[in-house]
């Protein structure tokens, strides 16, 4: 998506080879504009999948999800990182080892929000190794839904997360590949 890889060329910043940082637009200011945009090209490539509800995880994921929402006229569902196991029985939850912070976390869904009808698009911000996608997909299943598509904005195509999730047999539509991140570095897979 064109918008979305000309504000990374513009805003982004490698912090290494391996993260990139979208502050101003994505991960601590949003930009609403960009994010409607965003949401229609989801909308646009999953629009005829059926899908019933759009589920993303919190925080980051949240801007963008709202608006892709919003264009296919289907709830948005967020799945909350607990610190600890919730022991009531009104959760599904999961295991998560985050990318960037390396502290792992219970990805938390409540049984009342999908149900086994369900068709649903995951959204998230970054997919890097794919233990966040790969979560959100288990508590899908956990619910006895499908997982219809998986929409990422920003993939990291040299790390493992696309790879992973494909072999899983999911189907994923990223908006911008980066092939290679560097200090000064962004490069876009064609
Ligand atoms: P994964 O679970 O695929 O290994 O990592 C994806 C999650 O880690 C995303 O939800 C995102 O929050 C975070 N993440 C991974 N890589 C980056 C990155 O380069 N920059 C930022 N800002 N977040 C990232």
């Amino acid at each position: 998506m064109k918008l979305l890889k000309d504000r990374i060329m513009t805003e982004g910043r490698a912090l290494s080879d391996t993260v990139l940082k979208v502050d101003g637009f994505l991960n601590h200011q949003v930009d609403p504009e960009l994010m409607q945009a965003v949401g229609v090209d989801f909308y646009n490539h999953f629009k005829d999948y059926g899908i019933t509800r759009v589920l993303t995880i919190e925080s980051s994921g949240i801007a963008p999800a709202v608006y892709t929402a919003q264009a296919m006229k289907v709830p948005m569902v967020i799945l909350k990182k607990q610190t600890s196991k919730i022991l009531d029985g009104q959760v599904f939850q999961t295991n998560i080892t985050s990318f960037t912070k390396g502290t792992s976390y219970e990805l938390t869904l409540s049984k009342n929000y999908i149900h086994r009808d369900d068709k649903v698009l995951i959204i998230d911000d970054f997919l890097a190794n794919g233990e966040a996608a790969t979560g959100a997909a288990r508590l899908v299943q956990m619910a006895g839904a499908k997982v219809s598509g998986i929409g990422i904005l920003i993939e990291k195509s040299f790390q493992n997360g696309r790879s992973r999730l494909e072999q899983a047999g999911f189907d994923v539509y990223s908006q911008a590949r980066i092939s290679r991140l560097g200090e000064g570095i962004i490069e876009f897979l064609e």
